[in-house]
C-alpha cells in the first residue's frame, strides 16, 4: 500500500459498511469488591458474560495481595530477558508448580499464550517441514504456522481421519497443532484420536489448552485430563494464565529435553523481557486456589448446565458445547451486533464475534460463565436472551 491515509479511511469505511468495525468499550470500574462480574461501562452497570475469568479469580484478594507484596519487595519489572538476567525466583517457582499441576517433567514460562504458540510451532515445525492445523484453531497458531515457514495445511474441524490421510505416506517430519477447547465454539478436539494418529505417523502433537486448563478434568488439569491423556500422547502442552487463572502469562510444558530445546531455540522466549515477577506471584496464588477450591470448577459447570436448561425451556438454540463457552449463532454480523446492543440496553455484556475471528456467515454471540456468577445472574440472562431474540424475529 502506498503511503496514503485516504486509502486507509476507505478501508475503515468498508469495515463499517460490513458491520465489521471493532469498537472498544472502556470498563470504568468493577462494581463489587472482589468479583469482575458487574462492570461500569459508559455510565451503566452491566452484568458481564464476555470474559474468560472462568474460575472467578481475576479480582480475588489472594492474587491481588500476592501481586502487591511481590511488587513491594521485588519491583515492578524484570528489566531483562530470561536468558540474560531477568529470570527470577517467582518465575522459577511458577515453572516448577505449573509443571507439577499439569503432570509434566518441565515447563517454560512465556509472556503470553500468543507467544507461547509462536515458540512451540516455530521450534517444532521448521522451514519446509509439514504442519497440520485444525481449521478452527486460534489465530495465534495460524500466525505461528506462517512465521515458521513450514508447509502447512488446515484439516476440517475435528476430522482426525482427514488428518490421518494427510499425514500418511510421507517421511518428512510433521507436527500437528490443535486447540483443546475451541475458543469460539466451546467444543473439544478429539484428542485421543489425534494423539494416536500422531503417534502412528511419528508426528509431534501440540495442544493449546487455553480454555480447558483450570476448567476441565477431575482435577482441573484441562482437556488432557478430561480424556486421560499423558505426556506420551501429547508431547507439548501450551496454556495461558490469562483465562481461568485470572492472571497473565503463559507456558509450554513437556518432556525435559523438549523444553530445554525450546528454551535454547524459541525466539519468542529469547528476545523479549521476562514478565514481571508480581504477575508470576499472582499466578502462583491462582494455581494454589484452583487446587484448594474445586468448587469453583464445579460451580462454573453447574451454571453452564443451568443456562443450557433455561435456553432449552425458552426454545433458544445452542450448539453442543459442554464448556463455559456457549455461542449463539446469528449468521450475519449485523444481527450479532444488533443483538449485542439490545442486550447491552437490557444491562448485559455479551460479545458479538464476527469474521475474521470466526468463518464467514457464522457470526455469533459468545457467552461465557464464571464461578463468580450467581444462579440469578444466569436466569436473568436467559430471560433477557429470550426477550431479545423474540423481538428480533418480530422485526426481521
Ligand atoms: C486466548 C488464547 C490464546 C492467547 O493467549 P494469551 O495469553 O491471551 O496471549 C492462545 N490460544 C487460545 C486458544 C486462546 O483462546
Amino acid at each position: 500500500m502506498l503511503r496514503d491515509l485516504s486509502a486507509l479511511e476507505a478501508a475503515l469505511a468498508d469495515l463499517d459498511s460490513k458491520q465489521l468495525r471493532r469498537r472498544r468499550l472502556t470498563v470504568d470500574a468493577f462494581v463489587d469488591a472482589d468479583s469482575a462480574v458487574r462492570v461500569r461501562v459508559e455510565g451503566r452497570t452491566l452484568l458481564n458474560f464476555s470474559s474468560n475469568d472462568y474460575l472467578g479469580l481475576s479480582r480475588h484478594p489472594m492474587l491481588c495481595e500476592a501481586m502487591s507484596a511481590c511488587a513491594l519487595s521485588q519491583g515492578s519489572g524484570s528489566a531483562a530477558a530470561h536468558l540474560i538476567s531477568g529470570h527470577a525466583r517467582e518465575h522459577a517457582a511458577l515453572e516448577t508448580e505449573i509443571a507439577a499441576f499439569v503432570g509434566r517433567e518441565r515447563a517454560l514460562l512465556l509472556s503470553t499464550g500468543y507467544m507461547a504458540n509462536l515458540a512451540a510451532i516455530t521450534v517444532l515445525a521448521s522451514r519446509g517441514e509439514r504442519l497440520f492445523l485444525d481449521r478452527l484453531n486460534h489465530a495465534s497458531l495460524i500466525d505461528a504456522a506462517l512465521l515458521s515457514g513450514a508447509r502447512f495445511r488446515r484439516y476440517p474441524h475435528g476430522d482426525f481421519e482427514a488428518l490421518s490421510r494427510m499425514l500418511a505416506g510421507s517421511a518428512t517430519a510433521a507436527a500437528v497443532a490443535s486447540d483443546g477447547v475451541f475458543s469460539m465454539d466451546g467444543d473439544l478436539a478429539p484428542l485421543a484420536q489425534l494423539a494416536s494418529t500422531c503417534r502412528q505417523n511419528r508426528a509431534w502433537l501440540i495442544v493449546d489448552d487455553a480454555h480447558g486448563l483450570g476448567v476441565l478434568g477431575a482435577g482441573g488439569r484441562g482437556t488432557l485430563e478430561h480424556f486421560h491423556l499423558n505426556e506420551d500422547d501429547v508431547p507439548l502442552l501450551v496454556g495461558t494464565f490469562g483465562k481461568a487463572f485470572g492472571s497473565f502469562g503463559a507456558f509450554v510444558a513437556g518432556p525435559g529435553t523438549l523444553i530445554e530445546y525450546l528454551m535454547q531455540k524459541a525466539r519468542p522466549y529469547i528476545y523479549t523481557t521476562a514478565l514481571p515477577q508480581p504477575v508470576a506471584a499472582a499466578t502462583r496464588a491462582a494455581i494454589a486456589l484452583a487446587l484448594r477450591e474445586p468448587w469453583r470448577r464445579e460451580r462454573v459447570s453447574a451454571l453452564t448446565q443451568r443456562f443450557r436448561a433455561g435456553c432449552e425451556r425458552e426454545g433458544i438454540a445452542l450448539s453442543a458445547s459442554a464448556t463455559p463457552i456457549q455461542p449463539i449463532l446469528t449468521g450475519s454480523s449485523a444481527r450479532a451486533v444488533s443483538l449485542q446492543q439490545a442486550l447491552m440496553g437490557a444491562g448485559f455484556l455479551v460479545s458479538a464475534i464476527r469474521p475474521p475471528t470466526v468463518p464467514a456467515n457464522t457470526s455469533r454471540l459468545r457467552i461465557t460463565f464464571s464461578a463468580s456468577h450467581s444462579e440469578q445472574d444466569v436466569d436473568a440472562l436467559v430471560a433477557a436472551l429470550a426477550e431479545t431474540l423474540y423481538r428480533d424475529t418480530l422485526s426481521a
